[in-house]
């Protein structure tokens, strides 16, 4: 059963409605929604807000943009890729919320697991602060933290705006972060996506590989991540049972269209583009010291290798970095709160290549989700590597290495009578370089920014 709270909508004067100063000048209302889908049962939030987007201008309002938000990946209760869903409207606030209402019952409540929300939020053009600190600060922490949905459910009441929920009504969280997004970040992507035929959700896709890799070549830069070039895989095609063709990615509307339009497939029934916080990295928070990293969060954070990489079980790298001075003997106690464990797990395949090449006393910045005490790679910076490494020095003569002559003695050619006091410096080949690596498109997170995107901090090492 769906729950409506309707606040009134603030009025505005004829005079603020002629002047726009506000972050969000074209469009009057916003309606956020969440939690529509089900892992078994399919479905997708992308959808619904589409099919309302597409009801919303048959009843003569104009949709000024769709906006899919990826909230925090660490939640352990999303279905997928923890997407929330905003349209941007100037239809009214009330028959906003009638819509909204219709649509909500496309959501897959069968599965008790759905928990399907919607925040409407009159907006104001004549009002700079339509959409409040607190509504966006409360996207941006939904990005990087977590939230109850009672705060969302007061915040949303608290600030007039409508909202309708069915079972616990969680989906709220996502549908008040998705009204604030807009307002929270800066940096936007889009992807194109295409929908398959109702009566073929479920079964395999009808896609063709080759217009696939054609069309992902040609647009390439700015259109990412449609294909792991690699191993061929095509990443833009979902294989779960959600109503989802295909998605493409990328910095311009244009070209991720163009690329949509190439690739030949199975019928598209229909298709959007959305403005997306996918590839921007809006989920990784800073830290000053290792010690501040909780689980459940994902965070840019710069330390010196201090354990040799390792391979485990599986094939999953892991390395340990330091707040503090190396540990030369590659122990690492695990327990330290100045070390944290970071992880290149299998299905980041070429990746781990690049940990294993990693020594210790390599200064490098990571990027990823902690979870269980370890961080999963997403990128890492090299900021500086270990160029030498201390060595027993050569016989002058023979030129073979010299061996311990007993503790604190230093060193002797067993053959010649040459003698060294210590070790010595010597140079290493090095695998990598300075700059960035990034995982393979196969295995990277939705709201992770690939390097191609550009703005980093140091020379990049783009996946494709
Ligand atoms: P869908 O395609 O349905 O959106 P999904 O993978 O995005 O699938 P959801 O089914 O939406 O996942 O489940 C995520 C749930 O977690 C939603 O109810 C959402 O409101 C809630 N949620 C999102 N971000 C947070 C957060 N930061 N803290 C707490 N709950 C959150």
């Amino acid at each position: 059963m769906l729950n409506t709270g309707v606040s009134p909508a603030r009025t505005r004067s004829d005079a603020e409605t002629r002047y726009c100063l506000c972050r969000l000048p074209e469009y009057v209302t916003v309606i956020g929604l969440d939690d529509t889908d089900s892992r078994e049962r399919g479905m997708c939030t992308t959808y619904v807000a589409d099919r309302l987007a597409a009801r919303i201008e048959a009843d003569g309002g104009r949709v000024e943009r769709r906006l899919l938000v990826r909230l925090n990946p660490g939640v352990a209760h999303k279905t997928r890729g923890n997407a929330a869903l905003a349209v941007h409207t100037d239809l009214g606030h009330e028959r906003a919320l009638e819509l909204a209402r219709e649509y909500l019952d496309l959501a897959e409540t069968a599965d008790p697991k759905t928990n399907p929300g919607v925040v409407v939020a009159p907006g104001d053009p004549g009002d700079p602060d339509a959409i409040p600190d607190a509504v966006a600060a409360f996207a941006r922490e939904a990005v990087r933290d977590y939230h109850d949905v009672t705060d969302a459910a007061l915040l949303a009441d608290g600030a007039g705006y409508g909202t309708v929920h069915a079972g616990n009504g969680r989906g709220r969280i996502g549908a008040l972060a998705a009204v604030g997004a807009w307002r929270a970040f800066d940096d936007w992507t889009y992807e194109h996506i295409s929908y398959r035929e109702r009566g073929r959700w479920g079964t395999d896709r009808d896609v063709d590989p080759a217009s696939v890799r054609d069309a992902a070549d040609a647009a390439y830069p700015a259109v990412w991540d449609t294909i792991d070039c690699e191993s061929g895989y095509p990443v833009c095609v979902p294989r779960t049972p959600c109503p989802v063709l295909h998605g493409i990615r990328g910095d311009d509307p244009a070209a991720v269209r163009a690329v949509a339009d190439d690739i030949e497939s199975e019928p598209v029934a229909r298709h959007a583009l959305f403005v997306t916080n996918q590839g921007t990295d809006a989920h990784l928070r800073s830290v000053d010291s290792l010690a501040a990293v909780r689980d459940g969060r994902a965070y840019r954070v710069t330390g010196d290798v201090v354990t040799a990489p390792e391979t485990r079980e599986g094939g999953h790298v892991f390395v340990r970095i330091g707040d503090g001075p190396s540990d030369d003997s590659g122990g690492g106690s695990g327990a330290d709160s100045d070390t944290l464990a970071c992880a290149a797990f299998e299905p980041t395949k070429r990746f781990r290549d690049r940990i294993r090449a990693l020594r210790v006393g390599d200064r490098v910045t990571a990027c990823g989700e902690v979870s269980d005490g370890t961080l999963k790679l997403e990128k890492f910076a090299v900021r500086e590597l270990v160029r030498t490494e201390s060595a027993p020095p050569k016989c002058p003569d023979c030129g073979r290495s010299m061996g311990s002559a007993g503790a604190g003695q230093g060193y002797r050619c067993r053959d010649c009578t040459t003698s060294a006091p210590g070790k010595v410096e010597r140079p290493v080949e090095r695998d990598l370089e300075v700059g960035w690596y990034e995982v393979p498109p196969v295995a990277r997170r939705h709201v992770a920014k690939p390097l191609v995107r550009g703005g980093f901090d140091a020379p990049t090492h783009p996946e494709r």
